[in-house]
């Protein structure tokens, strides 16, 4: 970004040309991949125009101002439809901007479009979106991941340069990893969630995915920082990009859990993350092998507390104050009939499944013990951090699956298997492209850190990206 951003400072290029560069490849590449559900080519040419005045005046808001970005469509855009991929807001229009929306306006970015995700972010393939499926943009015929498929697919494919996505138990991190992006989960807390649509407050985080890590690093500074309107915010300080100094790799203890490893993996995907740790090994890493064996229990844990969460944040679509409403002799008709035809299969099994684990007789059971399993969770996590700086894992499984391949909502749910522990923990967690499979699929790398160690995370994931080398920088061919 850093190029473009020279591009624009010295009038190589006006902010107008790069959103028109991006809206033609939206244009070129759209009826195929269908990473957007909402494209403001008007909205964003304006923006853009405005940019380049405040240039031609001197008066730039930043030096990232006129650079387009999409936003997933369950962020609030003042003015601008957000969907969340559901038939139910088919029609929403917020009154508001989320407060990563204003931040990233303030510094002059042009929101370009709303991005494809899996309805109200519950899935890992944005086959659930009521929008049609996201594609890879590496072979159409898969996934590009979710929830963020969209966010992910649009920034691979160089139909946006950057963008934001959710991510609730992985659904930045596969995403990115399936379409071969940086992706970051960042520290629960660090980043405001004022005016993101709930899934579960207790999970969900917003993040940046870029080309490269800088990018991701420069656009998660961008949004991080203390925001008093979101109570969950914490009061960190604002986060500033590091200097790419490689001395610190020297006695860097990168924990390896052996439970990340090993059977039901794919041999490539393990493969590649194993080159990596050797080469980080080589540069002076001590490698650790490690244990979460709690991440048995992720999986499980995750799935009871997002569905008693979405279960509840659900509720407030009844017909009355947004979208769908069926109108009926009586209310209790009217909820029932909007609900029935607003939301999508699997938010419907999400609600049915949450109210169980939350219904009187059942609460002890599922919902009280899945947050006793989560602190146990969460001590196994935060021991392992007392030896090692970092630990690094496959991000997924296996690499992108094919278009309706995993019919079962249990076999999705497995898509989190690595991911889901870092949301339940609250840590930070990237995924760091680490190569292609003999398919050319992209392979991806998870890199976790304590609470608040994003900068680590970041220079771990550059020696990564040095070593696997970047693919497409932004606007490269143009210097
Ligand atoms: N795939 C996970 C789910 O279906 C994660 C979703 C998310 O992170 N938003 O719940």
């Amino acid at each position: 970004m850093r190029r473009l951003a020279h591009l624009l400072e010295t009038r190589q290029i006006s902010s107008t040309e790069v959103v028109e560069h991006y809206l033609a490849e939206i244009s070129k590449q759209e009826p195929v991949l269908n990473a957007f559900i909402t494209v403001d080519a008007e909205g964003a040419l304006a923006q853009a125009r405005a940019s380049d005045r405040r240039r031609r005046e001197g008066q730039a808001l930043s030096p990232w101002d006129g650079i387009p970005i999409a936003v997933k469509d369950n962020i609030s855009t003042k003015g601008l439809k957000t969907t969340c991929a559901s038939r139910f807001l088919a029609n929403y229009v917020p009154l508001f901007d989320a407060e990563v929306v204003s931040r990233l306006k303030d510094v002059g970015l042009s929101i370009i479009g709303k991005t494809n995700l899996d309805e109200f972010a519950m899935g890992s393939s944005t086959e659930y979106s009521a929008y049609g499926v996201t594609c890879n943009p590496h072979d159409h015929e898969r996934v590009s991941g979710g929830s963020s498929g969209g966010s992910a697919a649009a920034v691979a494919a160089g139909e946006v340069p950057w963008s934001l996505g959710t991510d609730t138990g992985g659904s930045i991190r596969q995403p990115a990893s399936f379409c071969g992006v940086v992706g970051l989960k960042p520290t629960y807390g660090w980043v405001s969630r004022y005016g993101v649509v709930a899934l579960a407050p207790s999970l969900d985080h917003v993040g940046p995915l870029a080309r490269t890590v800088e990018d991701a690093a420069l656009l998660f500074s961008l949004i991080a920082g203390p925001d008093p309107k979101d109570a969950t915010s914490s009061d960190a300080r604002e986060f500033s990009i590091p200097d790419w100094d490689e001395s610190f790799v020297k006695g860097l203890k990168i924990g390896v859990p052996e439970e990340f490893f090993g059977e039901g993996i794919s041999p490539e995907v393990e493969g590649a993350v194993r080159d990596c740790l050797n080469a980080l090994e080589g540069w002076g890493a001590e490698l650790v092998p490690i244990s979460l064996a709690t991440n048995e229990y992720a999986i499980d844990t995750y799935l009871t507390l997002v569905t008693a969460e979405a279960s509840s944040s659900l509720a407030r679509y009844d017909g009355v104050r947004y979208g769908v409403r069926i109108p009926a002799e009586d209310s209790n008709t009217m909820f029932a009939r909007s609900r029935s035809a607003g939301f999508g299969a699997e938010v419907k099994r999400r609600i049915m499944l949450g109210t169980y684990v939350l219904s009187a007789r059942q609460y002890g059971a599922y919902y009280e013990q899945a947050q006793k399993v989560r602190t146990l969770i969460r001590q196994d996590v935060l021991e392992a951090f007392k030896q090692v700086d970092v630990i690094i894992t496959p991000t997924t499984p296996s690499t992108a699956f094919r278009i309706g391949a995993k019919q079962s909502p249990l076999e999705m749910y497995l898509s989190d298997l690595f991911t889901a522990m870092a949301n339940l923990c609250g840590i930070p967690a990237l995924n760091v492209p680490c190569g292609r499979d003999s398919r050319g699929l992209p392979l991806g790398m998870q890199i976790m850190g304590g609470h608040f160690q994003e900068e680590l995370l970041f220079r771990v994931a550059r020696l990564v990206e040095n070593h696997v080398g970047v693919e497409g920088e932004v606007f490269s061919d143009k210097l």
